[in-house]
């Protein structure tokens, strides 16, 4: 596709978009609030799963003053399920920031926009094109491979400097009379027709693409390899006390999984008895009873494959600091990380 096309080449995808778009509940709306929270829970999140969690957080926190006030343990139990939680914690932290700094008005500069905490170039592109409708790029995965593929672009989309090739043909090529129709449009045709296995038959831009010409389409983009994911093995250790109360610990803030209440648990080496290495780690003396549970969770950059274990303390064992018994009723109060979820779940069969 030529530059020199755009004009047309933007009526054939604004009108495709206003006759197929996709009811979708955050569709309904300019509130840039609504929008950010949407735009944050679709993050690495598939758009079915999205809908009931952004229903339920809306009505729950509808105001950025509701969500700046809340527990941020109420907060994790909206978001309990979608993953990658520190999405809610930055989402809560610049909201609050909106609401402290800018009088609760969302600032409508990319400069100041980026400031806020969690913001990232392309929430701030998608919050001021779709909300305000400002002419600004809004780059992801997708719209990367849409245009890799539109414009023949051919620079790896797994090196990070390869986006601003992206983000300046965004800014080239984008509506300026309608940008929050553009860069949903884009957004729209990358989830549903130039998918990785592209639609090009039904595609409403085939004519001015130049991957589909030259019969490349199914080449692009170029992505390198990931580097392989690091595999650990956790044994966890449920350890009662009688009376059916359990003794959990809260993760360290920064990090995987931070603040989420766990069964203690360690990684498994083999040179090394878990025991010895929890009582290393820890302080906990406890004896390990019958195996539970074991299953596999892969998070973005490390797989753990968990064994739950019974156990109980032994008498002298002292319970280290950030360590709190819970009973089953307190449990179903706190958040859970999917893990967590997972071993209470085998447990209770
Ligand atoms: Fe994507 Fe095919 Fe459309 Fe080109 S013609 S934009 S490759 S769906």
């Amino acid at each position: 596709m030529e530059i020199s096309q755009k004009k047309e080449f933007n009526e054939a995808l604004l009108s495709w978009y206003h006759q197929e778009k996709r009811d979708l509940p955050w569709r309904r709306t300019s509130n840039p609030y609504y929008i950010w929270v949407s735009e944050v829970m679709l993050q690495q999140t598939r758009v079915d799963t999205v809908i009931p969690y952004y229903e339920r957080f809306i009505t729950s926190f509808p105001t950025m003053e509701s969500l700046a006030e809340a527990e941020e343990e109420r907060v994790l139990k909206h978001w309990e399920g979608l993953g990658y939680y520190s999405r809610v914690r930055n989402l809560q932290a610049g909201v609050k920031e909106v609401v402290e700094n800018y009088d609760g008005k969302i600032p409508q500069s990319r400069v100041e926009i980026l400031n806020l905490r969690g913001i990232g170039p392309y929430t701030a592109g998608a919050v001021l094109s779709i909300a305000y409708g400002v002419p600004e790029h809004a780059v992801d995965g997708n719209v990367m491979r849409v245009f890799s593929r539109l414009f023949l672009i051919e620079a790896d989309i797994a090196i990070p400097k390869s986006k601003k090739v992206f983000e300046q043909r965004v800014m080239e090529i984008i509506d300026e009379t309608d940008p929050s129709s553009f860069n949903q449009a884009i957004m729209e045709l990358g989830a549903t027709i130039c998918t990785p296995n592209p639609r090009c038959l039904l595609c409403p831009v085939r004519e001015f693409c130049s991957a589909f010409e030259k019969g490349k389409q199914e080449k692009l983009p170029i992505k390198t390899k990931k580097l392989k994911k690091k595999v650990m093995t956790i044994h966890s250790f449920a350890i009662s006390e009688p009376g059916g109360k359990w003794l959990l610990r809260k993760r360290q803030a920064n990090g995987l999984l931070g603040d989420f209440w766990e069964f203690p648990q360690i990684e498994y080496v083999p040179t090394m008895d878990s025991i010895d290495a929890l009582k290393n780690d820890t302080g906990l003396l406890i004896e390990q009873g019958e195996a539970y549970a074991q299953f596999k969770h892969i998070f973005s950059h490390v797989t753990w494959n968990v064994e739950g274990f019974h156990a109980v303390l032994v008498d002298q064992s002292p319970i280290p600091e950030g360590y709190r018994f819970f009973t089953e009723e307190e449990l179903g109060q706190i958040p859970q990380s999917k893990p967590m979820s997972k071993l209470l779940e085998q447990l209770k069969k």
